[in-house]
């Protein structure tokens, strides 16, 4: 099938200043309505890729912990709390709910070493009158309004359909593999600061990535939870004759649904709220991408871990779960269970 590219971006509505600074960036630690920042003519910093494509990520959960965050505490949280250090983030977003209690710690930590941080809520049960409250709050600390925030969305979404042909060539295609996905969907939480080039880079690899052959493989997995601490591990999986072709909350960044409005947008995104609205999610592509078994990653010291039990009772393939505390590679233990688990899926497919 071949993708209608989508015109030539002109921007109007992006006021993206040319160079990020510490002043006119906004750092996030999970997605948020991210048209609202480009709106105000400032720059999303997502923490999260700051961290984990450290040249030295450990070093940095250590320079955390050595400013005394413990370390029986979430490694993204201290991986975060070095990146605001390291790039002198004047100015957050913090989610007070819909994130976890690590995130709201964090942030009374910061905001007493003097960052400025703008509380947002994904409001309990999608409710969308709260949720519009809270767009148009945090539109207005901004200094921008929801129409100008609108008309960045609709321009964010010709660049996302971009995304969705990638996901698309990596589960009907096998042209891309499970770690270039993770790559695409995750960088979405912040258009990596800069919407045109993301485009045109992401138009550029689906040219790329159109003409070559598919990716042989016996086993088709899913992998569900947050992006992976640990380096290495879909080239590990990949390489076991496995095609990953469903990163769940990555392609939850992406703004998988088509909507007409941010409100319906940010309430049809499923990683803030309850867990059955996730399995729901992920039940469907199960199906839909013909998935053998799926891998369920869970941080260590994670509240989410607990959601294990909702994804193995409620999906209809085997499910692994694999768990991390900090930065490295796929350790022998994890090794020998994937390869365990990939198996027991080959005999079965
Ligand atoms: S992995 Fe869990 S505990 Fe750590 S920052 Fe994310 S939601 Fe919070």
């Amino acid at each position: 099938m071949e993708f209608a590219f989508p015109d030539t971006a002109t921007y109007p509505a992006l006021l993206v200043p040319k160079e990020p600074s510490p002043e006119n960036s906004v750092g996030i630690t999970t997605t948020v309505p991210l048209e609202i920042i480009f709106a105000s003519g400032r720059v999303p910093v997502d923490l999260n890729n700051i961290f984990i494509t450290d040249d030295d990520p450990s070093w940095l959960v250590e320079k955390a912990e050595g400013a005394g965050l413990p370390r029986n505490n979430c490694a993204w949280i201290k991986g975060l709390y070095s990146a605001v250090k390291k790039l002198n983030i004047k100015r957050m977003i913090g989610v007070i709910e819909g994130d976890c209690s690590n995130t709201h710690a964090l942030m009374e930590v910061l905001g007493a070493e003097g960052v400025e941080v703008i509380p947002f809520k994904y409001p309990h049960g999608r409710d969308r009158a709260l949720l519009r409250a809270q767009l148009q709050s945090l539109a207005e600390v901004l200094g921008t309004d929801i129409e100008r925030a609108e008309a960045v969305k609709r321009e964010l979404d010709r660049v996302r359909s971009c995304v969705h042909e990638i996901d698309r060539l990596t589960c009907e295609e096998s042209k891309v593999t499970g770690e270039e996905n993770h790559i695409w969907t995750v960088s979405t939480s912040d258009m990596m600061g800069n919407v045109a080039l993301f485009e045109e880079k992401a138009k550029s690899f689906i040219r790329e990535a159109s003409e070559r052959a598919p990716i042989a493989h016996t086993v088709r997995l899913g992998y569900i939870g947050i992006p992976p601490i640990c380096g290495g591990i879909y080239d590990f999986i990949e390489g076991l004759d496995v095609h990953v072709v469903f990163n769940e909350i990555q392609r939850q960044f992406s703004m998988p649904y088509p909507t007409d409005n941010l409100v319906e947008q940010y309430a049809l995104y499923t990683y803030p709220y309850d867990a059955h609205g996730r399995l729901e999610d992920i039940a469907r592509e199960v199906e839909r991408r013909g998935i053998h078994g799926v891998i369920h990653y869970v941080q260590s010291f994670c509240f989410r871990n607990i959601f294990d039990t909702v994804f193995r009772k409620g999906l209809d393939v085997p499910v692994l779960t694999l768990e991390c505390d900090r930065p490295g590679g796929v350790d022998g233990q994890m090794r020998t269970r994937i390869e365990a688990f990939v198996e027991m899926l080959k005999k079965k497919a």
